[in-house]
């Protein structure tokens, strides 16, 4: 048997719906497991990547402090890396938050949003330090290729992944690109 594509995923600035998409390949996670496996990912709670690996699979933009560590990390370990769905590819819904300053985004949220008296903005230092704004993966390290779609349907991580494994250009055909 060929040997397996190691894999790492992660989410940074995203929903998680990327990664249910990916499981969604329902009773077909059995096929994908006989050409993939998982390194660090949400799908088996390993919270590090433990050796180098094939394929990375980023989910969401970058924006804090721990999303860029967590990026070079997986751009250092993965030969190849992919910007999943819309927030990896151009910051998608978290980077609405670019039209405002981040002290206007934090005070919305945690004081006038709160509505009581004693409402402020948490600075506990466990907290990872905000970006100014909501970046895509591409404009802190190298991508490799993007996997478009919100979230990309299971079709296509199927597709792109036998693509891969086949040596071939994983780009989607345009049927399998869809955002909703
Ligand atoms: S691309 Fe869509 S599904 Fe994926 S993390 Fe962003 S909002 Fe969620």
């Amino acid at each position: 048997m060929a040997e397996k594509l190691k894999v790492a995923t992660c989410s940074l600035a995203g929903c998680f719906g990327c990664h249910m998409s990916l499981l969604d390949v329902d009773e077909r996670l059995l096929e994908l497991l006989e050409i993939v496996e998982f390194d660090r990912s949400p799908i088996n709670d390993i919270k590090h990547i433990s050796q180098p690996v094939d394929l990375g699979l980023i989910e969401g933009g970058v924006c804090n402090a721990e999303n860029i560590h967590v990026l070079h990390e997986f751009r250092k370990m993965c030969k190849i890396l992919v910007a999943v769905g819309e927030c990896g590819i151009t910051g998608g819904i978290p980077s609405m938050r670019n039209s405002f300053t981040l002290k206007e985004c934090l005070e919305e949220a945690f004081v006038r949003g709160a509505g009581t008296e004693n409402a402020h903005i948490p600075d506990d230092p466990e907290i990872p330090l905000l970006l100014d704004k909501v970046r895509p993966l591409h404009h802190i390290v190298k991508i490799d290729y993007f996997l478009p779609g919100c979230p990309p349907s299971a079709e296509a991580f199927l597709y792109f992944l036998t693509e891969l494994m086949a040596g071939r250009d994983p780009s989607l055909p345009q049927e399998l690109i869809h955002f909703d």
